[in-house]
């Protein structure tokens, strides 16, 4: 380790031919009075005070001195400052104090270290000198010797700071009682002195945690009014890519959200990474399995942080190579977490190795914990505005509904009314009225099921589903809706055909089925575009199986999930008529009843939906 040079405020060291010089008692006042307004001006730079007091020390007292200081460990010793008047002996004390760390407790320094007691050998006797210097010093007593020695540790208020070491060669007269005196007065000074400097660097650090702190505060509320005025989850992605991010000192990083599905990953919006477009493009997809920090931090709910490449690397051997292409040094991986839940992933990349300190660890989390908080909000925001759309389209959808049969009702009643006001015409007027009568009877059924429909809708949105069990024979029951569907299959030119096994029978609600069998065979009346349409029924000792299969219009795949949801239709415009609850309805009962239901379907080729029941409820 180089020793600090001297700044030199005072040089004596010239003055060697004439030995050290006798002082009187009104010099070493005045010494001490000047070696304390510098000490004073020194303030916090602990290399000048040393350099200072070891100038004064070598130019009053003689021939050599160091300053040792106590490292931040407790244990070893640091040469701050060696002089000597002979440049070339001070060379060669140099030398071997940056051969050797000096440790509490060891040789004279270390010694009087520990014991916080100064050392005063007037004349040195040679074989103390011997047993006590430590073998790489002694180079120093072979080219030099020493005559006298000094050494006084510096005591300050709660630790001792370090220790002088003076050194008389021989030829030079021995330390006095005085000289003793004057160097422990002199170390009092400086052990005050760097007393003070401690406080003040203390303080120092105390200042720079506040400013710190409140820069942490303050960047972390521009993050929160940008998440706060951002209402849709994309300007939500958007402010945590852009602000959040940078706001972390991040240079880099990236939203990563799952898919539906929560089988991929998914970047939505990411910063920086300009230079190296296609490092974004090959994790613009990951599947939730990857070992990847990020899939990781998905899957553990979990942050991880990496304060530089190494730990990176040593981690994630394979990834290595981009991130260094990258020309990035440290990074975080912080799950977005609201009620339990884990949304997604934010992906922070440093130009520089970071140690992640508790207090940073903290901002992040709450930094993310807020862009949480704020992409859930917004996300049950544009859940509640869809919904408000899809109500009023469904007013609109239900006011069309119910009128159209209620307008051919109209129709017919005044037709029947103008027939049973002519006069009576015998019998041939009676086939046309009794059609006429049925078409009515028709209309009103309609009606019925859409009302029916309406009333599920609230009850059922309510989760009010009373079940009402019993032994239901579904082969039977299939044969009894169909039957009373005859006359609609007929009109739509689809023939309808049962295929079942002997024993299809379970405990169910037989209203509750024969609800979903019947939305199941007026969907494939409607839809079936006139094909044959088979319901099919078989069993093993625990499941029955339905299936209603058309061949009409089919499902597009995108749509296969969503139609199964409150109010989603995927028919073109009003070409079919609906309200887009009843599949809805049917899962709500399937649902309770502990059962599953999905479709197959293929466009242009027909749909098959397939209910899978329990023949006996679970409690
Ligand atoms: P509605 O038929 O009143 O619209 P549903 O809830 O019964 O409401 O069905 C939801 C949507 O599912 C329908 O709008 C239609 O797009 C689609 N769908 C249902 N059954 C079939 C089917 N058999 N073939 C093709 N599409 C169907």
């Amino acid at each position: 380790m180089p020793l600090p040079h001297g700044r030199g405020s005072i040089s004596a060291e010239g003055s060697s031919a004439h030995g050290p010089p006798v002082l009187e008692a009104a010099a070493r006042l005045r010494i001490l009075v000047n070696l304390s307004r510098q000490l004073a001006e020194a303030r916090t730079d602990l290399d000048l005070v040393f350099d200072t007091v070891c100038a004064h020390l070598v130019s009053v007292l003689g021939d050599g001195c160091a300053a040792f200081l106590l490292l931040d460990d407790n244990t070893s010793l640091e040469p701050v400052t060696i002089r000597h008047r002979d440049p070339a002996r001070r060379l060669l004390l140099e030398q071997l104090n940056q051969a050797r760390k000096l440790r509490v407790g060891e040789g004279f320094t270390g010694s009087v270290m520990a014991s916080g007691k100064s050392l005063f050998l007037a004349d040195v006797d040679a074989a103390i000198l011997d047993a006590t210097t430590l073998p790489e010093y002694k180079p120093y007593l072979d080219q030099v010797g020493v005559r006298s020695m000094l050494v006084v540790p510096l005591a300050g208020r709660s630790r001792v700071h370090g220790a002088f070491w003076l050194t008389r060669d021989p030829g030079s007269p021995p330390y006095t009682p005085a000289d003793r005196e004057l160097v422990e007065a002199i170390a009092d000074c400086t052990a005050m002195a760097l007393d003070s400097a401690r406080i003040q660097l203390e303080h120092g650090d105390d200042r720079r945690r506040l400013a710190e702190a409140a820069s942490r505060t303050a960047r972390l509320q521009q993050v929160t009014a940008a998440l706060s005025s951002a209402a849709t989850p994309e300007e939500v992605s958007s402010v945590v890519a852009h602000l959040a991010v940078g706001a972390m000192e991040g240079v880099a990083g990236s939203l990563v959200l799952p898919n539906e599905s929560r089988t991929e990953l998914h970047i939505r919006s990411y910063i920086g990474h300009t230079h190296v477009p296609h490092v974004v493009k090959a994790f613009q997809v990951l599947p939730v399995t990857a070992n990847n920090p990020v899939a990781i931090s998905y899957r553990e709910r979990k942050p991880f942080f990496f304060s530089d490449l190494i730990s990176y690397g040593a981690q994630f051997p394979e990834l290595l190579a981009s991130a260094s292409e990258a020309g990035y040094e440290a990074a975080a991986a912080l799950p977005l977490l609201a009620r339990g839940e884990v949304l997604g992933v934010l992906w922070v990349r440093f130009a520089t190795p970071r140690p992640f300190e508790e207090e940073e660890r903290a901002l992040m989390s709450t930094m993310v914990a807020q862009c949480a908080q704020a992409l859930e909000r917004s996300r049950l925001y544009t859940r509640a505005q869809k919904a408000v759309a899809q109500r009023d389209e469904f007013l609109s959808v239900a006011a069309h509904e119910l009128r159209t049969p209620l307008a051919a009702m109209k129709l017919q009643i005044q037709s029947l009314q103008r027939n049973l006001s002519r006069p009576p015409e015998a019998e041939d007027n009676k086939p046309q009225l009794i059609a006429k009568a049925d078409a009515v009877a028709r209309q009103v059924k309609r009606l019925e099921a859409l009302v029916t429909d309406l009333l599920d809708l609230s009850r059922l949105t309510a989760g009010k589903l009373a079940l009402r069990l019993e032994e239901v024979d579904l082969h039977e029951l299939a044969r009894e809706v169909c039957e009373r569907m005859a006359e609609e299959a007929t009109r739509a030119q689809s023939p309808l055909t049962i295929y079942a096994e002997s024993r299809v029978r379970g405990h169910w609600d037989r209203a509750r089925l024969d609800q979903v069998l019947s939305n199941l065979l007026s969907n494939a009346l409607k839809y079936g575009a006139g094909g044959p349409i088979d319901v099919t029924l078989t069993a093993d000792s625990t499941w029955v199986f339905l299936s209603v299969r058309d061949r009409g219009i089919g499902i597009p795949p995108e749509d296969q999930a969503r139609i199964f949801e409150r109010f989603e239709r995927a028919v073109p415009g009003r070409n079919y008529s609906g309200f887009g609850v009843g599949l809805w309805i049917c899962k709500q009962i399937i649902d309770a009843l502990g059962g599953r239901i999905r479709v197959e379907s293929q466009q242009g080729q027909g749909s098959t939906f397939e209910v899978t029941l329990p023949t006996k409820r679970e409690p």
